[in-house]
Order: structure tokens, then C-alpha cells, then sequence
């Protein structure tokens, strides 16, 4: 061969690689272990680098992307292959390798990689993997650490909350009372009182945190299937305005009068039939069933619809999520009317999460049930989009439908919840 039909075909080589989409070079090149997540796109650990979730690609967008990449991702086979392979595109030898994987077949030139290139380019791989593993390591210590710090100041607050029976707790009675219609209450042992919480919200000019408000809350524990405290939910209470709860504005937008504080998730908040056993809270003995809603008034409120049960432990999960748990992708749904806009603007369809739960899930993923319950009410806000909220609630109810354990879902009338029902009926009467 001459050099000019040499050059040719490593030409058409380098042509033929460029055409191979990113979908039939992750099959060749061996890339396993995704999941899917979204239209087109799977994610899972990088076959180069590790981690768990770093490493995607995306068939419809012929794109791939990894977080241990120095450039993030690509759009092509070729780039794929380099940063699964180790080559370097820069340089010509490390561009035909990457094409060579991509194709499955060697340069025809016959420009081989030399054992010394080979031997290079294993060993920079290998550092490289050594670095992100090292990395990985040091940041999940890192996030471990945080998180045992947040949950120790979460736990704290609500420690230093005072009991709700006595005088600091006057105001967040009277909430009680104002949003439950007035009606009696057993005792709360778990829910506690701060008397001037400040309310952070954004960063000033120096970035230090701003306290956009002061006042008194309420304090609830979140503790995990240990009885174990691992975050505290915040209520700020203004008697004053409506519903009880201050009006907290940043702009336009209205901020949310309640707040989580360390973990929130695989936790509940205790709020009848359970007692104080040290430094943890657990189930009173012989309640079987759990009745558990997002809101700790919507619990509360079923609580005195229904006398509060001695069989029966009242829970809240601090919002839907925690209640319902993740759900399984596959199960997810066009929302029938909401659209939304994307980035350019264009009106979407509104995908709504399912009612499958995600499969393989985690204890610490969302709310559990105590072992000794066998039967499990679900409360439902009807205040909040219903088609989400559906799904969420059947998601809730199959996660905690196991070993024969019977779960019921309460529908308050729409545009309502439990709590207002109370109220309504107070006013009326
Ligand atoms: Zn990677």
C-alpha cells in the first residue's frame, strides 16, 4: 500500500467510527449495570472510573456524560470509548485506539499500539480509578459526617423545646386548638415549643445566613424504626394571622411557614401512643394500627374524628414524599390537563410519578410502620393536586401493603383537608 491509500483508509476507519452511535458502541464496549432514568437515558456506575450513578448515557440525545470525565461527557462513540478506554484523543495513537474499540477491530494501517503505549495507558487508567475511589470515599465520610452533625443540631432543638403542657407552650396550644376547631387533645409528649425561633432564609452581601423572622414554633421529633432522633420538623405559629402561621414573604414569593431540620426521610413524627424511653421515642405495646398523614393537624384532626384509638398509633410523615417513597419510573403518567414549560419556553406534557413503588428500595427511603402494626390508615390532603396525589397515596399503600398487613386510604371531600373540616364545623356550630 502507498501512504496516500494508507491514509485513505484510515480515513474511512476514522469515518466509519464517527458514524457508530453511542447506543451500539455501549453494547460493544461492554457498558452494564444501568438503570433506566427518563426518556432514552440510563444511569449507573462508570465501566472506567466507578461510583454508583456518576456515568449515563442517552440513546435518543446520542450522548453520554460521566462526572469522572475531565470533559464531562460527549456526544459520540469515539469519546465514549476514549474515556472507557484511557485513550487519549489528543493525541493521534490514542484517537485510532478509541476508534479501533469503538469499531471493534484493529487500525488498518497497521499502526499497533506498542506494548510501553499499552502498559501507559493501563496504568494511568488504574490511578485514575485508584483517585475516584479514594475521592468517593473521602466525600461519603464527608456527608456522613454533615449529616451526624445536622441531625445532632436537629435533635437539640427539639430538646430544648419546652413541654407543651406548660406556660412557654401556651402558643403552640392555642395553634392546636385554632386550626382542630378547639376540640381536646391527649397529651403530646413528643411535640415541644420554641419560644423565639428564628426563621433563615437566603444569605446577606458577606453570605452570612439572614433571619427574615423570629417567633415562636413548634417543635416535632423525626425518629427513625429505632426510636432514634434524626431530625426535627419546624411549625412557626402567629396567632394573629391566618391559619395561625406567620406570612413569610421573600419578593413575590410566599416562603413555607414550616421547615425540616437534619434527616426527615425512612423517619415519622410521633405524635399519639408513643412514649419517651430514654433517649428514644418508640411504639406503646399493643397499638396495631397507624394512622399517619402528611401534616401533623391532618393526623391529628382524624385523631379527634375518630376518639383517638387506644389501638391506634397517630404518626405525620412530614410531607408526601416521605410518605409515599420514590416511585418506580416505569409507572409514571402524562399528567390529563397540567403542562409545563420547558426551557424554550413550549408547553410539556406534566409527567406525574406513578403509583408503582421504585423497586429494591431502602428502609430509609421513606416513612415504615412499626413491626407491631397490621393495619395502616393512610390520611390524604385534599388541598393539593389530586392526580399526584392519588398516585402518591397508592404508591404509599402498596409499599406498606406487605406480610398481610392491611392499609386504607382516607379521602378528605376535594379541596380539603381533615383540619378544615374541623374548623368549618366549629365556625358553623
Ligand atoms: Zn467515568
Amino acid at each position: 500500500m502507498t501512504a496516500k491509500e494508507m491514509s485513505s483508509a484510515t480515513d474511512l476507519f476514522i469515518e466509519e467510527a464517527r458514524a457508530v452511535s453511542i447506543a451500539e458502541a455501549a453494547e460493544r464496549l461492554g457498558v452494564a449495570g444501568l438503570k433506566p432514568a427518563g426518556t432514552g437515558e440510563s444511569v449507573g456506575p462508570c465501566p472506567a472510573c466507578g461510583g454508583t450513578d456518576r456515568f449515563g448515557i442517552n440513546t435518543g440525545k446520542n450522548a453520554w456524560n460521566c462526572r469522572g470525565s475531565a470533559e464531562g461527557g460527549g456526544r459520540d462513540a469515539i469519546s465514549l470509548a476514549a474515556h472507557l478506554g484511557g485513550q487519549d484523543v489528543k493525541r493521534r495513537d490514542g484517537f485510532l485506539a478509541a476508534c479501533a474499540d469503538v469499531l471493534g477491530r484493529p487500525v488498518p494501517d497497521g499502526e499497533p499500539e506498542t506494548d510501553a503505549a499499552r502498559a501507559e495507558r493501563e496504568a494511568k487508567l488504574a490511578r485514575v480509578r485508584a483517585e475516584w475511589a479514594a475521592k468517593a470515599a473521602r466525600q461519603q465520610r464527608e456527608a456522613g459526617d454533615f449529616r451526624e452533625r445536622e441531625r445532632a443540631k436537629a435533635r437539640g432543638k427539639w430538646r430544648a423545646g419546652a413541654d407543651l403542657a406548660s406556660t412557654a407552650g401556651t402558643a403552640a396550644r392555642r395553634y392546636l386548638a385554632l386550626r382542630l376547631g378547639g376540640h381536646d387533645l391527649p397529651a403530646l409528649p413528643c411535640l415541644r415549643a420554641l419560644g423565639a425561633e428564628p426563621y433563615w432564609h437566603g444569605d446577606d452581601e458577606a453570605g452570612r445566613s439572614v433571619a427574615i423572622h423570629e417567633g415562636p414554633a413548634m417543635v416535632a421529633p423525626f425518629v427513625d424504626p429505632d426510636g432514634v432522633v434524626i431530625g426535627c420538623h419546624l411549625t412557626w405559629i402567629d396567632l394573629a394571622a391566618p391559619k395561625g402561621r406567620p406570612v413569610l414573604r421573600q419578593g413575590d414569593e410566599a416562603l413555607p411557614t414550616k421547615k425540616m431540620r437534619g434527616s426527615k426521610k425512612g423517619g415519622l413524627i410521633p405524635l399519639v401512643g408513643f412514649v419517651l424511653n430514654g433517649d428514644r421515642i418508640v411504639p406503646e405495646p399493643g397499638r396495631t394500627r397507624m394512622a399517619i398523614g402528611e401534616g401533623i393537624e391532618n393526623t391529628l384532626a382524624v385523631g379527634i374524628a375518630e376518639g383517638f384509638r387506644r389501638d391506634t398509633l397517630y404518626a405525620a410523615a412530614g410531607d408526601l414524599g416521605n410518605l409515599a417513597g420514590p416511585a418506580d419510573p416505569k409507572s409514571g403518567f402524562a399528567h390529563p390537563t397540567l403542562t409545563r414549560p420547558d426551557v424554550n419556553g413550549k408547553e410539556r406534557v406534566l409527567r406525574v410519578q406513578g403509583p408503582v413503588p421504585k423497586p429494591g428500595q431502602d428502609p430509609g427511603d421513606a416513612v415504615q410502620a412499626p413491626d407491631q402494626v397490621d393495619e395502616v390508615l393512610l390520611i390524604a390532603d385534599g388541598d393539593s393536586e389530586p392526580f399526584a396525589t392519588g398516585a402518591a397515596m397508592l404508591r404509599a399503600k402498596a409499599r406498606l401493603e406487605t406480610d398481610g398487613r392491611v392499609v386504607a386510604i382516607a379521602w378528605p371531600p376535594a379541596g380539603a383537608d381533615f383540619a378544615d373540616l374541623l374548623t368549618r364545623h366549629s365556625e358553623a356550630a
